[in-house]
């Protein structure tokens, strides 16, 4: 297993402190990745800022190339990133086969093609006598920090776009899922010229607070914690770097009393338990009408408590463990202190699965109200709520009383309806009669406490680069 970091185009070993690497669905420990010191955090920084001269004067066709040849090594290898991003995070392997690794490879080529794509080209004259330009250019050196729930895929996002727009990158993964992101580390140092993308490994509160705080990096990325947001921020105002935040979710799902009701449960059932509910978008705080309520509660619980829950290469498997032990406590916790509030019911599942690993049974809780913790705060994981409302204001209302703003779905046969509703929801994305289907040609990203700036589309590539205005005296 690669578990060295890639530095200035050169795999080399942490100096720091170790990391064990476990398998979630064993709790057994698979490797251990020794952590960035800070002076080879420094020394990442410094080789991403020598190389930005040429790598953003590189033309965007030769840039493509090279993304493209990642999306390529990426396809040609997927089943060994699979395996490895399986093990690491406890997903079913055929998930990660079918669903996460063709939309990496899609990613890095999307990029590839957005960045020949000029913006920000209008030129005219505004002033008599002189010509000016709009032009994008990059931001200098990025870096990212990524969490653990699609680590791989994080990866992508957070690499593709600067290397497109010309900036250089020093990624640091989650601490608990570095595996795939050093296993392309490997393959970039090929593919892309030295100090272009640099990977350093290691805890937050050290080497990621290092590269927040870092005086030579000109923008921070990440994806995580609404808390860490707030640290980064703060370490960020040192150098007033450009920050870009894909912050925490709490999903509202409003379900009309007109909606298909068999699709609403075939939906929630995949949407809500997907990667075991570790999504900033999963479908968790269900909103119905009353009309629909009983039998939605009804048959989603049925429906849930199908889900086959294993190891990543079990036969059939659908969802796997949560990430740790500690996450799995937490879970629990919220399930806990919802079980002790007389109007709330655990319909199926709400406790963890015994034996090795950290299962969490797929979890429905009915007779939510919306001042409950369960519908206030992020759980992250197998466990959705279900609040009743009696006309489709009251469910905008409830929808947008919330801290959080990044994903939303209604769930109507009326499309106007639908797109009423849609309209009033305060979410960086709502789906209609779907949920979870990002593409990468359109932005992920949301407002108010989930954070600000673009993961995917061409929307991420702009927010790498800097708008600058050129005049020319004629
Ligand atoms: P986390 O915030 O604990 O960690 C995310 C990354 O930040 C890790 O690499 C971690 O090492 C690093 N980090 C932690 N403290 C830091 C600090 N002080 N300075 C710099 N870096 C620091 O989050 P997590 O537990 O890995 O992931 C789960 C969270 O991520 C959830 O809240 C989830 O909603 C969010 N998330 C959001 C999106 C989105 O697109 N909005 C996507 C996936 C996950």
């Amino acid at each position: 297993m690669q578990t060295q970091l890639l530095i200035d185009g050169r795999l080399i070993a942490g100096e720091g402190p170790e990391d064990p690497i476990l398998d979630p669905a064993s709790g057994e420990r698979i490797a251990a990745v020794a952590a960035a010191s800070p002076a080879q955090v420094d020394a990442a920084v410094a080789a991403a800022e020598r190389a930005f001269g040429s790598w953003s004067a590189t033309p965007p066709r030769d840039r493509a190339a090279r993304l493209l040849e990642i999306a390529a090594h990426i396809e040609a290898h997927g089943q060994a990133y699979a395996e490895i991003e399986a093990r690491n995070t406890g997903k079913p392997l055929a998930a990660v086969l079918a669903d996460e690794i063709p939309a990496i490879a899609d990613v890095f080529r999307f990029f590839a093609g957005a960045c020949r794509i000029p913006q920000g080209t209008a030129a005219g004259e505004y002033q008599s006598g002189c010509t000016s330009l709009l032009r994008r250019d990059p931001v200098g050196v990025v870096a990212a920090i990524a969490p653990w729930n699609y680590p791989l895929m994080m990866a992508a996002w957070k690499l593709a776009p600067p290397i497109a727009a010309g900036c250089t990158i020093v990624l640091k993964p989650s601490e608990q899922t570095p595996l795939t992101a050093l296993m392309l580390a490997q393959a970039l140092a090929q593919l892309l010229p030295a100090g272009v993308a640099n990977v350093v490994c290691g805890r937050g509160e050290a080497v990621g607070a290092r590269l927040a705080a870092h005086p030579r990096v000109r923008m921070i990325s990440l994806t995580g914690d609404v808390s860490t947001g707030q640290k980064v921020l703060t370490a960020a105002a040192g150098n007033l770097k450009r920050t870009h935040l894909e912050l925490g979710g709490k999903a509202p799902v409003l379900v009309l009393d007109d909606a298909d009701l068999e699709q609403v449960v075939a939906g929630v059932r995949t949407f809500g338990f997907y990667n075991a509910g570790q999504d900033c978008t999963a479908a968790c705080r269900l909103y119905a009408g009353a009309r629909i309520h009983d039998r939605l509660v009804a048959d989603l619980t049925q429906a849930v408590g199908t889900i086959k829950v294993g190891a990543q290469r079990e036969a059939g498997v659908e969802m796997g463990p949560l990430i740790s032990h500690a996450q799995r406590e937490r879970v629990a916790g919220f399930v806990e202190r919802a079980s002790t509030l007389a109007h709330l019911e655990i319909t199926t599942g709400g406790r963890a699965r015994p034996g090795g690993g950290f299962f969490f049974e797929p979890t429905v809780i009915a007779g939510a109200r919306q001042t409950d913790e369960i519908v206030q705060r992020e759980v992250f994981g197998p466990v959705i709520s279900i609040t009743r409302f009696t006309d489709p204001e009251e469910a905008i209302a409830m929808a947008n009383d919330s801290e959080y703003g990044l994903a939303s779905s209604v769930w109507t046969r009326d499309v106007s309806q639908a797109m009423r509703v849609a309209s009033r929801l305060q979410y960086g994305v709502t789906w209609i009669n779907t949920h979870f289907c990002t593409v990468s040609e359109m932005p992920h990203g949301g407002f108010k406490r989930s954070g600000y700036g673009k993961d995917l589309s061409a929307l991420a590539l702009e927010d790498y680069t800097v708008a600058r205005h050129v005049m020319v005296k004629l």
